[in-house]
């Protein structure tokens, strides 16, 4: 080839290299101007059992990359939750919750054990808890005296509950203090819509977090008539969460957030809105 030859290919690649970036720039500029749905994550642990799976400064950059801004934080033990307040992250509302576990096995017991309402009540004097959770129960199990005393402390002190439970417990819940003011972990997971709805009706301080819960889109990722309909008529009710209770749902983090913002692109933008954000920020809107 001659050198003529090598120059003018130089040049054509060189203007085939600009047109490409022009492209580039202008698509990123399309992408900045239609930004995902912000995003409030009602259902987060930073467990510390004794080391976090991310840093605290890995899990504000994955937040920040996936526009999560506010989380409702848990972790057993407490201490993953402390180190994200002392982070004081910009852009980021952290709403801490107390976990009544030191270990995991605490799951199984907490309900019948004093020591576990004793760590409730020291941790809550950090002065910064807007709740306690999230536990486990199910059925009966509700009905024990420190359960009672946990909502009882719950309610005299302003705090919510993020209960992951069944129907049948979350009703002991009420009837132990119909005061309290309880985030349904999972929403019953597969319970019907009708149970759903009626428990809604029934508890006007009940609202339902959406992390594992079934049915909602159908296989092609359509969202089914029933939650569509139940999301149209409690659009307030509901919250998002991504539940990283194992080190496998932090690495499928944005994959979690991307399917949420698939089904409530398919909602009305006031109701993708509340259900995205709004209703947690009208929940954790007042400083304590
Ligand atoms: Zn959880």
């Amino acid at each position: 080839m001659t050198r003529f030859g090598r120059a003018l290919r130089f040049a054509v690649r060189g203007v085939a290299l600009l047109i490409a970036l022009t492209f580039l720039a202008a698509r990123a500029e399309r992408v900045g101007a239609d930004e995902p749905i912000e995003i409030f994550d009602a259902h987060l642990h930073y467990n510390w059992e004794p080391k976090p799976y991310y840093s605290v400064d890995e899990v504000l950059a994955l937040l920040k990359k996936h526009r999560v801004t506010g989380i409702l934080a848990t972790s057993r033990p407490n201490t993953g939750t402390h180190a994200l307040m002392e982070a004081k992250p910009a852009g980021l509302k952290v709403v801490p919750f107390i976990r009544p576990y030191r270990v995991r096995a605490d799951i199984q017991t907490w309900f019948g054990d004093p020591f576990i309402f004793e760590l409730v009540q020291d941790e809550f004097k950090r002065g910064y808890y807007r709740g306690i959770g999230e536990f486990h129960i199910s059925g009966r199990n509700a009905e024990t005296e420190w359960v009672k005393k946990t909502v009882d402390f719950a309610v005299a002190n302003d705090l919510y509950l993020h209960a992951h439970a069944d129907d049948i417990a979350v009703e002991i819940l009420m009837r132990h203090n119909p005061r309290a003011r309880i985030i349904w972990a999972h929403t019953g997971f597969g319970l019907s819509t009708d149970r759903v709805a009626e428990m809604l009706a029934k508890y006007p301080k009940l609202w339902g977090e959406l992390s594992y819960r079934g049915g909602i889109v159908d296989g092609s990722g359509k969202l089914t008539a029933e939650w569509r309909a139940l999301f149209e008529r409690y659009p307030d009710r509901f919250l998002l969460g991504s539940d990283t209770w194992i080190n496998e749902r932090w690495q499928t983090y944005g994959e979690t957030m991307a399917g949420y913002r698939a089904w409530l692109a398919q909602l009305p933008p006031k109701i993708a809105a509340q259900i995205a954000n709004g209703n947690a920020k009208t929940l954790f809107g007042s400083e304590r």
